[in-house]
C-alpha cells in the first residue's frame, strides 16, 4: 500500500509489505543453499487401478526438508523460486532424484510422473536434456511421464507441441494435469500428443451419492471426451469410498488421492504396502 506523504513524495513500501520482501529475500538466500546441500528430495504418491486396487505408478511430489522449518510443501516455496528463477534447477535436480530411485529394482516397474512449470517447458532443449537424464539414470523412457498443466500449452504451443512430439517418439508420454481448472479450450486437445488426463481434485471433491446433480457432469464429460480421443484418465485427490466409487461406476481407470495412498519418501512396493502404514 503506497502512502502518500507531503509534497507529492510517496512511500512504496508499508511496513508489511516490506516484511514480506525481506522474507522473501532470506527465502531466496535459503533456496539456493537447498540446492547446493541437497534438501529438497521427492515423495512419490501411488497412482492405481481403480478397479483391481493395484498400484501401477507414482506421482513425484517436490519437498524441501528445511532444516528449522521442517517439510515444506510446493506450495510454500514453488513461487517464490519462480520469481526468482530456481524452479528449474530444483526441478531438474528432482528429475535426477527421480529417475534414480524409480531405475532400482525395488521401486518395482511401474511409471512415475514428474510435475513439469510451464516456463520449464518452453526451453527448445527441455526434450534433448531430459533424453540425457534418462540415459545416464537408466530408467526406461516409457516409464516416465511429464505432467503439464494447460497454461503451458497456452504459452507457445508451436514449440510446446513440438517438444511433445520428440519425447512421444522416444517413448516418454506427456499428462495433461489439474484438467478443468484452466482457460483453454478443448480444440487443441486432439492434435497434442497426451497420454493421459488428470482430472482435478476440484471436480472429485463434488462426486458423491448426494452431490448435486451437476457436479457428476463435469467427470462424465471429461471421461467421455477422454475415451474418444483415446487418453487415458487419472483421478487426483480421491478421499472417499464414495467418490471412487462413483469414478468406478463411471469408468474411471485409474486414481490417486488420500483414500487409496498418501505421497511418501519412497515408492510403494509390496513390502510396504504390506505395512499398510500409508494407507488414508
Ligand atoms: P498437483 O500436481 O496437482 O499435485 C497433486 C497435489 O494434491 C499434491 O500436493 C498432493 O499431495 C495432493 N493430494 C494428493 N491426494 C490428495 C487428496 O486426497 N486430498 C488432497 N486434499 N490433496 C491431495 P502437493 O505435493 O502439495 O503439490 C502441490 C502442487 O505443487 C502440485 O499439484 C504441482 O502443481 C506442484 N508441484 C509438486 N511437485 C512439483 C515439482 O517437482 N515441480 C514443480 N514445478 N511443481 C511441483
Ligand atoms: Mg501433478
Ligand atoms: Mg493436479
Ligand atoms: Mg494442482
Amino acid at each position: 500500500r503506497a502512502k502518500q506523504l507531503g509534497r507529492g513524495r510517496y512511500v512504496m513500501f508499508d511496513e508489511t509489505l516490506a516484511r514480506n520482501a525481506v522474507d522473501e529475500l532470506a527465502l531466496e538466500v535459503e533456496l539456493r543453499h537447498a540446492l547446493l546441500h541437497g534438501e529438497f528430495a521427492p515423495h512419490y504418491q501411488p497412482i492405481f487401478r481403480l478397479d483391481s486396487g493395484a498400484v501401477v505408478g507414482h506421482e513425484a511430489l517436490l519437498r524441501w526438508n528445511h532444516p528449522r522449518r521442517g517439510v515444506l510443501l510446493p506450495d510454500d516455496f514453488v513461487r517464490i523460486a519462480q520469481d526468482c528463477g530456481q524452479l528449474e534447477a530444483i526441478d531438474w535436480q528432482l528429475f535426477g532424484q527421480v529417475c534414480g530411485r524409480m531405475a532400482q529394482p525395488d521401486a518395482g516397474t511401474g511409471f512415475v510422473t514428474v510435475n513439469v512449470s510451464p516456463q520449464h517447458l518452453r526451453h527448445a532443449d527441455f526434450d534433448r536434456r531430459l533424453l540425457q537424464l534418462l540415459e545416464r539414470s537408466g530408467l526406461p523412457p516409457a516409464r516416465l511421464l511429464i505432467e503439464l498443466t494447460e497454461g503451458a500449452l497456452l504459452d507457445d504451443p508451436v514449440l510446446v507441441r513440438a517438444i511433445l512430439e520428440r519425447l512421444r517418439a522416444a517413448g516418454v508420454q506427456a499428462a495433461l494435469d489439474d484438467f478443468g481448472t484452466g482457460y483453454s479450450s478443448l480444440s487443441y486437445l486432439h492434435s497434442l500428443p497426451l497420454g493421459k488426463l488428470k482430472i482435478d481434485q476440484v471436480f472429485v471433491r463434488e462426486l458423491d451419492p448426494a452431490a448435486v446433480a451437476g457436479a457428476n457432469t463435469v467427470v462424465a464429460a471429461i471421461l467421455a471426451l477422454a475415451r474418444t480421443l483415446g487418453i487415458g484418465v487419472i483421478a487426483e485427490g480421491i478421499e472417499t469410498a464414495a467418490q471412487r466409487d462413483a469414478l468406478l461406476a463411471m469408468g474411471c481407470e485409474f486414481g490417486q488421492g488420500f483414500l487409496l495412498g498418501r505421497p511418501g519418501p519412497t515408492p510403494w512396493h509390496p513390502a510396504a504396502d504390506a505395512a499398510g502404514t500409508r494407507r488414508g
